[in-house]
């Protein structure tokens, strides 16, 4: 990488960042299309968030994706917001621009796309989805986006299922104990806990009673090869992993902070997986 006075540079704020694969991707991204541009990690205290926007904006970076904890106080301090981002009520992406500062949130597309790579589309569908903190937020708002037919939201707080199918009459709300009956209808389980993440307690759901086609993905990525995938590919189901996602949202992003799109034939999920790998 050649760094001069021009060098454009965005980058990933979060906190902790520093276990981020966006600087991976967007480097080598940026490289593979030759620009003059680079791409970094900035961890501010959590009291700080604000500031450090401020100050990267007035300093000529040209956005920032967001990432946790920092996604709704993204989107509460931009100056317009996309229609998505507004939905989901939380931003990860920031794009600095000579008006003010634009709240995206590009989440959604990248759940979509790695269901697509695995041959799922949720149209008339009828997809479980586990959890319903902030991703399974945006997965649902994307899977109704695309026209799934029924979304069953499985999570350990009813509460919080509940509260997300107040959203929309085709989400049902079930308790996180007739998650795997609930897959006898499915055609397609997302994981959007953090079960199954390096440090979690693994997630435990028997598969036995999904048919043959329905689609497996898991949006943890760390480990790559969760349990879930693991067991879905033993019994023969198609699966979307979370570095797929991971990828796939970042190339909405990579075209709004460097202004083209992400080059044709740059590989870096194999460069992903060499850093997942213990
Ligand atoms: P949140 O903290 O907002 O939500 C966590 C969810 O996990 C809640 O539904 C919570 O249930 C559930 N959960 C946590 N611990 C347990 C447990 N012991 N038993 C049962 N349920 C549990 O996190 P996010 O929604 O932001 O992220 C969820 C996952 O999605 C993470 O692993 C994250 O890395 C991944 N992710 C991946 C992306 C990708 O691009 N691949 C993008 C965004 C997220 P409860 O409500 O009861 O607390």
């Amino acid at each position: 990488m050649s760094l001069s006075a021009s060098t454009r540079f965005a980058g990933v704020i979060g906190a902790p960042v520093r276990h981020s694969l966006s600087p991976v991707i967007h480097n080598a991204w940026i490289a593979a299309a030759g620009l003059d541009g680079a791409y970094l990690a900035f961890e501010p205290a959590a009291d700080s968030f604000d500031v450090a926007v401020g100050g990267l904006n007035a300093a000529g970076c040209v956005g920032l994706n967001v990432t946790l904890p920092f996604k709704e106080r993204a989107l509460a301090l931009a100056d317009a917001a996309s229609e998505r981002a507004r939905a989901a009520g939380a931003a990860n992406l920031l794009v600095f621009e000579a008006g003010g500062i634009r709240a995206d949130n590009t989440d959604g597309l990248g759940l979509l796309a790695a269901l697509a790579g695995a041959g799922f589309s949720p149209a008339g569908a009828e997809v479980v989805v586990l959890g319903a903190g902030g991703a399974a937020r945006g997965a649902v708002l994307a899977l109704l986006g695309a026209g799934a037919r029924r979304v069953v939201v499985a999570n350990r707080s009813l509460d919080r299922a509940q509260a997300l199918a107040r959203a929309d009459p085709r989400v049902q709300p079930i308790a996180w104990a007739e998650a795997a009956a609930a897959l006898a209808q499915a055609d397609a389980v997302i994981n959007a806990t953090s079960l199954g993440m390096e440090g979690q307690p693994p997630l435990e759901l028997d598969l036995s009673a999904a048919r043959p086609a329905m689609v497996a993905m898991d949006m943890v990525y760390r480990p790559l090869r969760t349990g879930l995938l693991a067991q879905a590919r033993a019994r023969g189901h198609p699966v979307a992993d979370g570095l797929s996602m991971l990828i796939a949202q970042a190339e909405p992003s990579f075209e709004a902070l460097f202004g083209r799109p992400v080059p044709a034939g740059a590989e870096v999920r194999a460069l992903c997986e060499a850093r997942l790998t213990p």
